[in-house]
């Protein structure tokens, strides 16, 4: 991508630059591609200036000149799937098929889903009251939207996670402005060009690039922050927005667990096992991180693992579809923290099975690695590693399995393997974490009606379903008295005579025990 990409793009958002350019990295070659600006606190409080001017015409078109935008969206990412799939390839280094299935095939399902679901999550609805007092009152609670939402999103699904929560924060009426990863601006950058031509009004959306500084700066302008990334950075985003009162969504880190029992279909379960742990190179906040197999197989277990991930290949993905299952990683910190895990689990005592090195050349790879032999006292247990790595726990039954992955601040989401599906699901439903599976692993992403957010330090608030719409509104309860009297029976002045009717009237509605 040629860096007159992003001049395009920061013109379309209506500012410039107002600090040192920052440079955006091919972590597959460690070519530099691209420069953005990195936007300081008055170019952010200009942006949002012009996003709450924007905002009141969008809000104007309604559900349905909204849904027409989104919809034209959904066409124009397939349009240019080729062009999307590149860009997110390009500076994140993952392979064709993770930009293809993970992102530009989530952007398509969530412009249609929002388009059409955006109105039906937030309509007004009618409740009815079980109180004497309101009884004949017309009772509706309804959704406003909150103004301008500030989404803060993480390097590793520019377009799933940095862009895909805009979506249904634009559908619910409100200006957006997104600010990416500083290490991969360019896929929102060029989203906000599609938009663009899809007729979004201007300034509705628009992109900060920017680091941490402007991350902050963001908090301050918004009436909302949507946030995803680390726990770390989680809880400084919300003490930040503490000061101005402003509310938080946070989609944070996680360490997600994986029980194969002794009766699993062995061949799904390593097959799994081993795409959802190495897939977008062991880089999704629910990857499988850490597996506990009952000892009858878990030899068998580990020796299926372990042969599929020595037949993954892996390089530059920029062969195209097909060339490489698992691409470099993205982020070069991140390389030392796996090699850090595997080395401490090394010390420690783990067997490692295959993999165990980074990469050489300029690229940031490390090698698909399946360890044995762990155990809790190994950060490769205990802490997210965030890499395509795979450890692998053998336990004495489901009880020491449950009790092991639940051992752990985070409760992201989970999966349980067994041919029992009854019993799978009764373990599964003892999981800490916000989204369990059983047989399955990751896919249940894919169901924007299901929430999905994190226990523990794994987050607060969800996305997806009626929540991840209804988080970017302001709810009101709006009552009217249609047919009235001229005083109602409780107001002013209090006479002995009524007060004795009422304290007998409720008696009898709430003093009979057995009725409640
Ligand atoms: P990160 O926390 O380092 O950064 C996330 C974003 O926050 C970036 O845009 C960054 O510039 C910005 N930022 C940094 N400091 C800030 C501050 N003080 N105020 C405001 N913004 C600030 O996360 P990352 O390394 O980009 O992403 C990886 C992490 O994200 C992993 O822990 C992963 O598990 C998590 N993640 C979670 C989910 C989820 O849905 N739960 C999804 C994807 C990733």
């Amino acid at each position: 991508m040629a860096s007159a990409d992003t001049t395009t793009a920061s013109s379309a958002n209506g500012h410039s630059a107002d600090g040192a350019g920052i440079p955006v990295d091919n972590p597959a070659t460690g070519e530099v591609i691209a420069h953005v600006p990195d936007l300081g606190a008055e170019a952010v409080a200009d942006l949002a200036r012009r996003g709450r001017a924007a905002q009141p015409g969008w809000l104007a078109l309604g559900f349905e000149g909204r849904s027409r935008v989104l919809l034209r969206m959904q066409k124009w990412c397939m349009d240019n799937a080729g062009r999307i799939v590149d860009t997110i390839v390009s500076e994140t280094g993952k392979t064709h098929e993770d930009a293809l299935l993970s992102e530009v095939s989530y952007a398509g399902g969530a412009f249609g889903f929002w388009a059409k679901e955006a109105a039906g999550y937030l309509g007004d609805e009618k409740v009815k009251t079980s109180s004497v007092f309101v009884k004949g009152r017309k009772l509706v609670v309804r959704y406003e939207p909150l103004g301008l939402i500030g989404v803060i999103g993480p390097w590793n699904y520019p377009l799933t996670n940095s862009f895909g929560d805009c979506i249904p924060a634009l559908a619910a009426g409100n200006a957006v402005i997104l600010k990416p990863s500083e290490q991969t601006p360019l896929t929102s950058l060029l989203m906000a060009q599609g938009l663009h031509e899809c007729g979004l009004p201007e300034d509705v959306f628009q992109v900060a690039t920017g680091r941490a500084e402007t991350g902050a700066a963001l908090v301050d302008q918004v009436d909302m922050v949507m946030f995803t990334g680390s726990t770390a950075t989680g809880k400084a985003v919300m003490e930040r927005a503490a000061r101005t009162l402003t509310p938080v969504s946070l989609e944070l880190g996680g360490k997600d667990p994986m029980i194969v029992l002794r009766d699993a279909e062995l061949e799904r379960a390593a097959n799994a096992a081993v795409y959802y742990s190495m897939q977008n190179s062991g880089q999704t906040c629910i990857s499988v991180e850490r597996c506990y197999v009952e000892e009858p197989v878990h030899d068998a277990f580990v020796a299926k693992v372990t042969e599929k991930v020595r037949a993954i290949r892996q390089g530059d993905p920029s062969g195209g579809a097909g060339s490489v299952e698992v691409g470099a990683m993205t982020f070069a910190p991140q390389v030392d923290l796996v090699e850090a895990h595997v080395e401490d689990a090394r010390r420690k005592g783990a067997r490692i099975l295959t993999g165990g090195r980074r990469g050489a050349g300029r690229g940031l790879f490390y090698e698909p690695t399946v360890l044995a032999d762990v155990d809790h006292s190994m950060t490769c247990m205990t802490e997210e590693t965030f890499g395509p790595t795979l450890p692998i726990m053998k336990v004495r039954d489901a009880e020491e399995a449950l009790r092991l992955a639940n051992d752990s601040p985070y409760g992201l989401s989970g999966s349980v393997f067994s041919k029992d599906v009854v019993r799978g699901e009764q373990i599964a439903r003892r999981l800490q974490a916000g989204s369990v599976c059983v047989n399955d692993a990751m896919i249940f992403y894919e169901a924007l009606e299901l929430p999905m957010g994190g226990w523990k330090a794994s987050g607060l608030g969800s996305r997806h379903g009626a929540d991840g719409i209804r988080k970017y509104t302001a709810r009101q309860s709006v009552l009217v008295s249609r047919r009235h009297p001229k005083r109602d029976i409780h107001m002013f002045p209090y006479r002995k005579r009524t007060s004795r009717m009422l304290g007998r009237m409720l008696r009898f509605l709430y003093g009979r025990g057995d009725r409640g």
